[in-house]
């Protein structure tokens, strides 16, 4: 991946001053303007870069404790002992700290403001079974493992930044909850999310989702997806002595050929994928199920619904083509169903939001320029409901993310961390030492 090193300092002042001119003038409240406070602001505050620097002094532990909360392995819906460890760190770095019933473990930093709240969150979660080996290997400056970028990266970050604002004494307007979330990946749906916005929903002013490494860009749209499963029965019997009786792995694969027909636009930017397919005893039985796992996604919540009803029409023309002569179908009937699965919805930010003001001007700060995404995140949930939301990467590189070759690589990581630690303080806000 490609990174930007950070502008020499005189480039960089420049720049902040520029941006400084530019940026949008919210509200004459000086509580409010506080809050909008642009990076070269906060940077003149001297608590601010004592928690800066804390980056720079810190490589080590940083490090060890991503390796550490890597070898703990996290499968979906089994995050607890990763979870314990969080909690742990957290209460370490002065957060007060409480897990909620979904697992989600949430450290507060209280802020002047107790009813405004910022939410930093990092998924606990991994892909990878239980099983899976998830030790760490060094090869040189890289650290090898499953989960070790996805989302090693963002839980040290995560921590980083609670430990860096406690070192430094900082006192922020608004709240600030710390979550190490449960269920982002695959099935878990994002019910971590879902749960933290469901309790929080009325206070909540921003999300900011820490998630993978890298500092180019800035998800600020949420991919919507839906998860399917398409299933076919029958009563099932003998290759030889059933032959002419209706198979389920037929139907299902009559179905798939007309859904994978299925025309989707290249704008809105619409797919779909045929994941899992199952079904079946042996090769002389005519089974009794089949199933198939669809994940379909699009920028179009519409060309979403319109596919999923696409692919229902299509497993039942399969069912309807199987049931046809030109043999006896007498000797049975095949059902089938097709059934969500998991959905996450769509959203947008604001491009005018304080949120993403706050990201571009850290990202002056570091010499940064972020590209804007559309992704599937934890942020989907929040943007689906109209909340402030973004998620990038903590710094860093990494790759093969999902693979059991998943790598990182934390040179770097200093400008992701900084960036990230100026984002929320810009959003959440200050209290200068001299007003307390
Ligand atoms: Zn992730």
């Amino acid at each position: 991946m490609k990174r930007r090193a950070p502008c020499r300092v005189t480039v960089k002042h420049a720049l902040v001053c520029a941006i400084l001119l530019i940026m949008p003038v919210r509200s004459a409240a000086p509580s409010h303007a506080q809050r909008q406070a642009p990076a070269s602001r906060l940077t003149g505050n001297p608590q601010v870069r004592a928690a800066l620097d804390w980056f720079g002094h810190n490589h080590s532990w940083i490090n060890d404790e991503q390796a550490r909360l890597t070898e703990i392995p996290a499968p979906p819906y089994q995050e607890q002992q990763r979870a314990a460890a969080v909690k742990e760190l957290m209460a370490e770095a002065g957060l007060a700290v409480q897990v909620d019933e979904m697992g989600n473990v949430i450290g507060e930093l209280r802020g002047a403001d107790e009813k405004e709240i910022i939410l930093v969150s990092a998924h606990l979660d991994t892909v990878f079974p239980a099983g899976t080996n998830v030790k760490v290997r060094h090869e040189g400056n890289r650290m090898m493992a499953p989960g070790i970028s996805d989302n090693g990266t963002g839980l040290a970050a995560l921590l980083a930044l609670a430990r860096a604002m406690q070192f430094a004494r900082l006192k922020t307007q608004r709240t600030i909850l710390f979550a190490g979330n449960v269920g982002e990946e695959g099935e878990g749906n994002l019910r971590g999310m879902r749960e933290l916005i469901e309790a929080y929903r009325s206070k909540l002013k921003a999300v900011v989702v820490l998630d993978g490494s890298g500092i180019e860009h800035v998800t600020t749209k949420a991919l919507a997806s839906r998860r399917l499963e398409a299933k076919v029965t029958g009563p099932g019997g003998h290759s030889w002595s059933d032959f002419g009786m209706p198979n389920p792995i037929n139907a299902l694969v009559r179905g798939s050929v007309r859904f994978i027909n299925t025309k989707v636009p290249a704008s809105p930017r619409t797919s779909f994928n045929i994941g899992q397919i199952e079904g079946g005893t042996s090769v002389n039985s005519v089974p009794h199920e089949a199933r198939i796992k669809v994940d379909i996604r699009s920028e179009s919540e519409e060309e979403l619904t319109r596919l999923e009803s696409a692919l229902r029409d299509c497993i039942a023309a399969g069912v309807r083509d199987e049931m046809e002569p030109p043999r006896d179908r007498s000797k049975g009937s095949l059902e089938w169903k097709v059934e969500l699965l998991g959905s996450r919805p769509g959203g947008e930010l604001s491009p005018d939001s304080p949120l993403l003001a706050a990201l571009r001007a850290a990202d002056e700060y570091v010499g940064n320029e972020s590209r804007l995404e559309r992704s599937s995140t934890d942020a989907n949930i929040p943007l689906s409901l109209g909340i402030d939301a973004i998620s990038i990467g903590a710094g860093g590189s990494g790759g093969g993310s999902h693979s059991l070759q998943e790598w990182y690589e934390p040179a770097g990581r200093e400008a992701g961390l900084k960036r990230a630690l100026l984002t929320v303080l810009g959003i959440s806000g200050m209290v200068e030492e001299n007003s307390r």
